[in-house]
């Protein structure tokens, strides 16, 4: 008898809910974790089983390899899907999954390991005539041959941990008199946050776009593209807002960007999603920085424009099926934006903020996508990322997708805690959005007060 398909979600929040939705579409059973902090979290609630991992820390749950593996085994998983952050990337994770004869569903931890890296990467991608930023080669050693590396390219530079993620782990140095403090602060940083304190240094683009292409391939080696997300609305180096088709690329360096990204995923075989992400400068150069080797945060606004649903593709081909589409298949249709609905105070310096949630209206319509855990009544626990819904709309045009974003964020309430919403509610009015000209400097150089003072 074969035999049933079943998925361990070793995540948590609204990517948890996501995958677990995808899995009931295919008629794939689930299997949530949790820690005690999570215990009343919708995915907890909406997968078929769930099983507790460990205390409330991430480092004794979400990230407890032998925790989670032990939970699919015991449940007669056949699959784990990893979302994003946590054990998404981890190689010795992934390694460990295979040797259980379990399907992880991303690429292998070969691949991972390859890839994720950020320092090889870089070589990767060098080597396969896909631009880089200039910068050191490799893994920079020691403080010396930072100052020297750094000299020799110029400042302003950026030092950055090659496990990094997130926005974290990444500094940028004006002169020699920062470069020594920067680089301990930034390896203690990399070592507590990642474990893994090893550095590389890149030249500082100034003002740049923050370009991604999504890919996904199979295992009968169809490796497909689906175009951009613009990630430039950021707070330190962390996405705020994204955009589908990015609003400065020309017809003709969308499609570079788009055969260099494809270039390199085949030049590595790779299997399931993935995403290479960019940076282009003012004068349409670009630069390869790094690859995410699972599914991202902003998936959903590829979703959009393409009509592909990406979580399930990416179970699909996990279990060896071959991709639903072929290149020639994809187009985009109109336009969609995200943006992260974050539990912060961004009157009080984006303060996190934790708690009940006493009251939750969501907004809705044609166009208008929800990826939530939240509900009413919900207790955001402070352990973990501030993320807590992501609002997606889909329109005709940018101007539309901007006008139903409004009033999406209008019709948005959510009381108890602090939000974003409002901040996000002023930003789909400021001139230099609505036209399209912003960098990864814009939330930096925004001042919420004066926005404000120009709507009254
Ligand atoms: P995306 O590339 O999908 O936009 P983000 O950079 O916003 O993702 O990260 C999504 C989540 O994953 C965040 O909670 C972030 O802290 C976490 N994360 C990303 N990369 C790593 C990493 N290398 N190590 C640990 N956590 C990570
Ligand atoms: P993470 O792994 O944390 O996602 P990335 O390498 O993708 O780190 O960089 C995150 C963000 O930091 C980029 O989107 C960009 O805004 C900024 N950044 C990274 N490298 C550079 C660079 N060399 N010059 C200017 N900005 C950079
Ligand atoms: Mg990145």
């Amino acid at each position: 008898m074969p035999m049933k398909n079943k998925i361990l979600i070793a995540n948590r929040g609204e990517i948890a809910v996501r995958v677990i939705r995808a899995a009931k579409e295919l008629g794939i059973e689930t299997v949530a974790v949790y820690s005690t902090a999570d215990e009343t979290s919708l995915h907890v609630k909406l997968a078929d089983e769930a099983i507790c991992i460990g205390s409330e820390r991430s480092k004794d749950s979400y990230l407890n390899m032998n925790s989670v593996l032990s939970a699919a085994i015991s449940t007669g998983c056949n699959a784990i899907h990893p979302g994003y952050g946590f054990l998404s990337e981890n190689s010795d994770f992934v390694e460990m999954v295979e040797r259980c004869n379990i399907t992880f569903i991303g690429p292998s931890s070969k691949t991972i390991a390859m890839i994720g890296d950020k320092a090889s990467a870089r070589e990767i991608a060098k080597q396969n005539g896909v631009p880089i930023v200039e910068g050191s080669d490799g893994i920079i050693e020691n403080v010396q041959e930072g100052l020297k590396t750094a000299k020799k390219i110029g400042y302003p530079v950026m030092i950055k941990a090659s496990s990094g993620g997130g926005g974290r782990g990444i500094a940028i140095v004006r002169s020699d008199e920062e470069f020594t403090s920067a680089f301990e602060r930034t390896s203690m940083e990399a070592e507590s946050s990642f474990g893994d304190k090893s550095l590389y240094i890149e030249k500082f683009i100034e003002s740049p776009r923050h370009i991604e292409i999504q890919i996904i391939g199979d295992t009968h080696g169809n490796i497909v593209q689906l175009f951009e997300r613009d990630c430039s609305m950021q707070r330190r180096n962390q996405k705020m807002i994204e955009e589908t088709p990015s609003p400065i690329l020309s017809d003709l360096l969308r499609k570079k960007i788009g055969a260099a990204a494809l270039k390199l995923a085949k030049a590595i075989n790779y299997v399931n999603a993935g995403t290479m992400e960019f940076l282009v400068d003012s004068k349409g150069n670009f630069y390869f920085i790094e690859m995410n080797t699972r599914i991202q945060v902003e998936h959903p606004i590829t979703e959009a424009i393409t009509g592909i649903d990406l979580v399930k593709e990416q179970i699909r081909v996990a279990y060896g099926k071959e991709l639903s589409f072929k290149q020639r298949d994809v187009a985009i249709h109109g336009h969609a934006i995200e943006c992260r609905i974050n539990a912060e105070n961004a009157m009080q310096g984006f303060i996190p903020s934790a708690g009940k949630i006493t009251n939750v209206v969501f907004p809705g319509g044609i166009g208008v996508r929800m990826d939530t855990h939240i509900y009413p009544g919900y207790i955001v626990p402070p352990f973990y990322d501030s993320m807590l819904a992501k609002l997606i709309v889909h329109a005709p045009t940018r101007r539309e997708a901007i006008k139903k974003m409004r009033v999406a964020l209008e019709q948005f309430v959510i009381e108890g805690i602090s939000t974003n919403i409002d901040y996000q509610y002023l930003i789909m009015h400021n001139p230099d959005f609505i036209k399209g000209q912003y960098d990864t400097g814009f939330i930096a150089r925004f001042n919420m007060l004066v926005e404000a003072k120009n709507r009254e």
